[in-house]
This record gives C-alpha cells, sequence and structure tokens, in this order.
C-alpha cells in the first residue's frame, strides 16, 4: 500500500445561507497525515464527506492520483472510512466484519486477510467476538482494520476517537499514528481537538468558515501561527496589552518581534504561559496569585499591576513560588502573534 495524493481544488458547498465549504483548497501529499482542525460548524465534516463523495461539492474538484474523481460515487473512490460512531455489523463478529468488504477475494482469502489486519490493529485476540462484547475502543480497531482491509487509496477518519474515555483516546491515536505510518495510506483525520490534531498529523489545516486558515506542520501552527484566529484558537494565550515600537510589541517591559504587522500602536499581545518566566524577587513587581499542581509542569497565576498573567513552571519551583511571593515576570523574546 503506498499513498496517493488527494487535492481538493476551490470547493464550495452551501446549505442554504450557510457555506460550509468557501473556496477550500487542499493538497494532500502521497502518503501524508492531514489532520482537519476547526470549531464546530466550520466545514471539516463536509469537506471530508466531498472528498468522500458522500456529499456532493456545488464546484470545484477532487482530484486522487492526479485523476478527477468529482463524479465517482461514493463506492467507486476506493476509500477506507472510520466515523465516530462505531459502524459495525452488531451480528457480525469482529474478524467477519473486516472481511465482509472482502468477498471478491473469496473467502480463504478475505479471512486470511482480515485476520493480518485485525493483527495490524492490535486485536487478532479478539477477532470471534462480536461487537457488544468489545470495548468501545475495541470496536474502533476493528472499524480501523474493516477500512485498510480494501487497501484504500486513502484513509479518512471523522472524529473516530471522540466517543472514547481520555485514556482509551491517547492509546488509540498514538496506535492510529503507528499504523498509519507503517500502511503509508494517505490519510485525511478531521478533529475538533487540537491535542490530537497536533499529535498524530504531519500537517495540520486549521480551518475557520469553509476555508482553510493555516496548514503547515504541527509546531509552525504552534509557534508561528499565521493569523490571529490560528493562534487563539490552538494553544493557550495570555492576553496582554502591548504597545508597538517599530517593528517590535512592548510586553510587560520587554520587546518582542511581531508575527504580523500591527494595525494600531496600541495592540493586544497573545503569549504563551511557557514564553512566561516567573522568578521569586523581593524588588519584583508581579505577586503570585495561585499555584496549580499539574503533573511535571505546573501554572503559576501572576498579578502585574492590572494584569493577570498564566505562567508555566516546572513543578520542583512551585516551592518555592508559594501564593503572595513577590517575583520578577520576564518574557522570552519569541515571535508573537497580535488578536
Ligand atoms: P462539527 O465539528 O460540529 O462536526 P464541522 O466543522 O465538521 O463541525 P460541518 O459538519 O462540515 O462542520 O458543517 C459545516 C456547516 O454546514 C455547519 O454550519 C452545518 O450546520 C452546515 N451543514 C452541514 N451539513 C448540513 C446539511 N446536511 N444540511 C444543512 N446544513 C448543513
Amino acid at each position: 500500500m503506498t499513498g496517493v495524493a488527494v487535492h481538493l481544488k476551490g470547493l464550495r458547498r452551501s446549505f442554504g445561507p450557510t457555506h460550509a465549504l468557501d473556496n477550500l483548497d487542499l493538497a494532500i501529499e502521497p502518503g501524508e497525515f492531514i489532520a482537519l482542525l476547526g470549531p464546530s460548524g466550520c466545514g471539516k465534516t463536509t469537506a471530508l464527506r466531498v472528498l468522500a463523495g458522500l456529499e456532493d461539492a456545488d464546484s470545484g474538484e477532487v482530484l486522487v492520483g492526479g485523476k478527477d474523481v468529482s463524479s465517482l460515487p461514493a463506492n467507486r473512490r476506493d476509500m477506507g472510512m472510520v466515523f465516530q460512531a462505531y459502524s459495525l455489523f452488531p451480528h457480525l463478529t469482529a474478524l467477519a466484519n473486516v472481511s465482509f468488504g472482502l468477498s471478491l477475494r473469496g473467502r480463504t482469502k478475505s479471512l486470511t486477510r482480515a485476520r493480518e489486519m485485525l493483527e495490524l490493529v492490535g486485536i487478532g485476540q479478539f477477532a470471534d467476538r462480536y461487537p457488544h462484547q468489545l470495548s468501545g475502543g475495541q470496536q474502533q480497531r476493528v472499524a480501523l482494520a474493516r477500512a485498510l482491509a480494501i487497501e484504500p487509496s486513502v484513509l479518512l477518519l471523522d472524529e473516530p476517537l471522540s466517543a472514547l474515555d481520555a485514556k482509551v483516546r491517547v492509546q488509540l491515536r498514538d496506535e492510529i499514528k503507528r499504523i498509519q505510518t507503517e500502511v503509508g495510506t494517505t490519510t485525511l483525520f478531521v478533529t475538533h481537538d487540537q491535542e490530537e490534531a497536533l499529535a498524530v498529523a504531519d500537517r495540520v489545516g486549521v480551518m475557520r468558515a469553509g476555508k482553510l486558515e493555516q496548514l503547515a506542520a504541527p509546531a509552525d501552527i504552534y509557534l508561528t501561527p499565521a493569523t490571529p484566529f490560528v493562534a487563539e484558537f490552538v494553544g493557550l494565550s495570555n492576553r496582554l496589552p502591548g504597545t508597538v515600537v517599530g517593528n517590535e510589541v512592548e510586553v510587560l517591559g520587554t520587546r518582542l518581534p511581531m508575527l504580523s504587522p500591527a494595525s494600531s500602536p496600541s495592540v493586544t499581545a497573545l503569549i504563551r504561559p511557557e514564553s512566561v518566566q516567573v522568578t521569586a524577587d523581593p524588588e519584583g513587581s508581579g505577586r503570585v496569585l495561585t499555584t496549580s499542581f499539574l503533573g511535571a509542569i505546573s501554572k503559576v497565576t501572576v498579578s502585574v499591576g492590572d494584569e493577570l498573567v498564566v505562567a508555566q513552571v516546572a513543578t520542583d519551583r512551585l516551592a518555592s513560588l508559594a501564593p503572595g511571593t513577590p517575583v520578577r515576570v520576564t518574557l522570552q523574546p519569541n515571535p508573537v502573534a497580535l488578536a
């Protein structure tokens, strides 16, 4: 199985007055794992459904492996799909669910293939169980095995983890990444969960109102957001007042480079908690208000003048930062986004 390129070109799709897709362009490299991330209603699922052939676009093209598949029905697009809701046949075993779509291969070959797929997704031992005898995470593994069994040219995952509890979600997320890397199938993963998108994807496409706002590697999305929307949607930020000085912005006395030009001299800068350093200092202008233990890394909220600033600190430093402690607050000179 090797990946094919996917190109969504100028897709538009409206539902009454709603522009679910508004000239969406997205080019996926062969074998690439793309996550589409965005708030509810931004058009992620519609994009996936148009690619799958489950929904028609009003205009635009869908190219798979360089071929225009826009007019092909879903069952001729050669795509494997996993949805949020477990979509297994309840009266068939895990093995039968996976071999179901393989009947053209003959019975023995399809059963062998289905067993291999169940091994690949880590549940070979549950081949003979029925869906109601499997946990939610195991059922989604069967669904993934079934989607991959047909050797699809594209794998489509629509919020496949959102019905699972937190721990299983992380486990299966990491498994999906491992399996996708192993089989190399071009993959589009739709999620509203930023951590999930950043953790699995080669590139993350952040969508807003039917368009792609930014398409970039996870670290670039996080560290150099292209727009204020991306900066605010991905990760947590302090919103702090800044004054523009030349091509820098001064925030809490530190001058920082800006990711985009300012439109007025007074701006709101978005500062990541990990860019804020807090040091106990009797002469400091800040004061620790609260601390929250979060594991290896913890959170400290500091008041500086009228502002509240959240900083991320190594937990072993919490002892020196008890509430009431006077502190000096400095900012790392990372480029900042403006709200
Ligand atoms: P969510 O994360 O909530 O699933 P999404 O980003 O996947 O959201 P879509 O499901 O693609 O968003 O929907 C985009 C917009 O199109 C929304 O405003 C939605 O209400 C609208 N929409 C989608 N499908 C239909 C439909 N069949 N009929 C009417 N409106 C629709």
